[in-house]
């Protein structure tokens, strides 16, 4: 018999997003006229913006015509759409990245999970609890870890806690890592990292030789102008990092798929002899040969965000999410809730009240108010206690659930 990746066998079952489905479900079926609003997961609600829209059409009548008909595009991504990222979302920041070094692909998931292929197997690495899931998972399937404990941490990772009491920003460890997951503004808990705090982690990085994963998915939903957009802001970036990108939460890409990741010409790693590598040339490899890019239509919608109109109307977009936030964020408030989050990100993150876990706070949300929100515990261990306000919803939705929660809560 064929063998398998039993690195597969160590994963905690998918038991966050099902497990919320199971008790939804549950009680739907024994509350059929009960509302549920839903504000419990983490993907856009509004349509795409009309310059999106618009350059996609008429790229798709393009691939009509026999005379601007496409076939495969460079496994890279097309220069214009590269270049246009490199001068909006860097250059225009002060960071020095070239078009070169901006990958296209399908998704920052898939990134964030694929950059792995380019690294060795014995690197020792960090990441944030809670945390995004796909830093960890995609570590465990690559062998990376031992087994998990009851807790769902997994040997062989180094897990640096995020809580209330350290702003939601890691600690800087003790000890040496290699690869340090990083994500800011943050999914889950909507906070932010300073220039100060991100130099840090560059010096740090920088010291030990170790690479930082940055994943700037929500880069966009900053409101503080002194707060970093890039990791490439920060002087010596260059030489510790990789930046992910995606049009998914900015211009609502999360059904049209199109993200980026940055690998500067200047980040090298090592061979176990020691010797230096270009991780730039290993990433174009990687992509040359396992990816052959995003489709033409698809990077002609991304292009459009960088025009006049696109701008425009992805800062509209924004905009709305970050009012969602602030009700939110105000409504909670006056509910006598502690809320952290929600001003540079579309992310409220809640304390439960009373000392309640963060299911038996789901369950009282869901039973008295018909809310649905995500369990801090879902995201790892130090989320115990913590709950997820997502600010993606119609503001309908936003403001009838809030009204349900006060009302409950003020009482
Ligand atoms: C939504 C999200 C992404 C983007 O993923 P895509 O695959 O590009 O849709 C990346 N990182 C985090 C933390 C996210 O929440």
């Amino acid at each position: 018999m064929v063998t398998i990746n039993e690195n597969y066998l160590k994963l905690k079952a998918g038991y966050l997003f099902p497990e919320i489905a199971r008790r939804v479900n549950a009680f739907a079926e024994a509350n059929p006229t009960a509302q549920i609003i839903r504000l419990g997961i983490g993907d856009v609600t509004e349509p795409l913006p009309a310059a999106c829209r618009e350059a996609m059409i008429r790229a798709v009548e393009e691939m009509g015509d026999r005379a601007s008909f496409r076939g495969y595009g460079p496994e890279q991504g097309y220069e214009w759409l590269r270049q246009k990222i490199a001068e909006h979302d860097f250059q225009a920041r002060g960071c020095a990245i070239d078009a070169s070094e901006i990958f296209i692909s399908d998704g920052s998931k898939c990134d964030c999970g694929n950059i792995l292929d380019i690294f060795g197997d014995t690197n020792t690495i960090a990441v944030t609890d809670p945390v995004y899931p796909v830093y960890v998972d995609t570590n465990v399937m690559a062998g990376h870890t031992g087994p998990a404990n009851e807790a769902g941490e997994y040997d062989g990772l180094v897990y640096l806690p995020i809580s209330a009491e350290n702003h939601f920003t890691a600690q800087i460890p003790q000890q040496k890592v290699d690869l340090i997951y990083l994500c800011f503004p943050n999914n889950p808990t909507g906070a932010t990292a300073t220039k100060e705090h991100l130099q840090a982690w560059v010096d740090y990085a920088r010291q030990h030789g170790s690479i930082i994963l940055f994943d700037a998915a929500y880069e966009a939903f900053i409101t503080d102008p002194s707060l970093p957009h890039s990791i490439f802001e920060l002087q010596g970036a260059r030489e510790c990092a990789i930046e992910f990108r995606s049009f998914s939460k900015n211009a609502g890409f999360t059904g049209t798929r199109c993200a980026f990741t940055v690998v500067p010409k200047s980040l090298q790693a090592t061979t176990s002899d020691g010797s230096c590598v270009d991780l730039w040339k290993l990433w174009n490899r990687r992509q040359s040969t396992k990816f052959n890019g995003v489709s033409y239509i698809v990077q002609r919608g991304a292009e459009a965000v960088y025009s006049p109109d696109g701008r425009v109307q992805v800062e509209a977009l924004i905009r709305f999410y970050m009012e969602n936030a602030r009700i939110i964020r105000e409504q909670l408030t006056n509910a006598g809730l502690q809320v952290y989050g929600g001003v540079n990100a579309p992310y409220v993150w809640v304390k439960t009240p009373d000392a309640l876990s963060s299911w038996d706070f789901f369950d009282k949300l869901l039973q008295s108010c018909h809310v649905v929100g995500t369990p801090g515990s879902g995201f790892g261990a130090a989320g115990e206690g913590y709950f997820r306000i997502s600010a993606f919803n119609s503001r309908e939705n936003v403001i009838q659930a809030m009204e349900r929660i006060t009302a409950k809560f003020r009482a």
